[in-house]
């Protein structure tokens, strides 16, 4: 079993899209389809990997810009929680509201993820859904276990959390998010987040300013 990250930054709030490939079947799931559709399926193509799962953490303009196109390209799925599709449903107006510009059409989900904890497999790529809202309605983290480590989204952030000021914000919900689930993670967790560099879980444990 071996499994390979790429990740690229994109677009205007600099955004990171995760490629987590299995190598030995070129399989590969695509966590926040930022945007620019056709660099993300070239980063897989160049790898010899095809795109089988398209997931989302949380339906902020800035991870789902290219849900539709990815998925048009690739033919790979959508998944992305229940509660964040009514944000989803808006993408073009949050362009509208926040850049004056409409954006494009989201991807029709093709399966709403819950609150429960559940675990999606690629190949031998297992992510283990962690529901953590607060930053945004149904924000999901996902957790290779094997591996150790967490796609934290924008929950958590090396030295930072999640803004709470948008709609459907809640910055009590984030902290408890954060405490519950993340944190009680093993310290050596690496922590690939939607925004800024990797952390682990004991470096924000201990030194996060918002969490001490
Ligand atoms: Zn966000
Ligand atoms: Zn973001």
């Amino acid at each position: 079993m071996s499994i390979e990250i790429k990740y690229v930054t994109l677009g205007m709030a600099q955004t990171n899209a995760y490629l987590v490939g299995d190598t030995e079947t070129n399989e590969a799931i695509l966590i926040d389809p930022v945007e620019k559709a056709d660099l993300l399926h070239k980063m897989a193509t160049d790898a010899g990997w095809t795109i089988k799962l398209i997931l989302a953490t949380h339906a902020h303009w800035d991870h789902v810009m290219a849900s539709k196109a990815l998925k048009a390209l690739t033919g790979a799925p959508f998944y992305i929680h229940a509660e964040a599709v009514p944000m989803l449903q808006v993408l073009p107006q949050q362009g509208l509201r926040f850049f004056n510009q409409e954006f494009p059409d989201p991807a029709e989900p093709d399966r709403l993820l819950t609150s429960e904890p559940e675990t999606i497999t690629v190949g031998s790529i297992a992510l283990e859904t962690l529901f953590t809202p607060g930053h945004a309605p149904g924000h999901l983290a996902f957790y290779m276990r094997a591996q150790g480590i967490v796609f934290s989204g924008d929950a958590l952030f090396a030295g930072s959390i999640g803004r709470t000021d948008l709609p459907g914000g809640d910055h009590a919900l984030l902290l408890r998010s954060i405490t519950e689930k993340l944190l009680t993670l093993p310290d050596d967790t690496r922590v690939l987040s939607g925004h800024g560099g990797m952390t682990t879980i004991g470096r924000e444990r201990e030194t996060n300013p918002f969490l001490t």
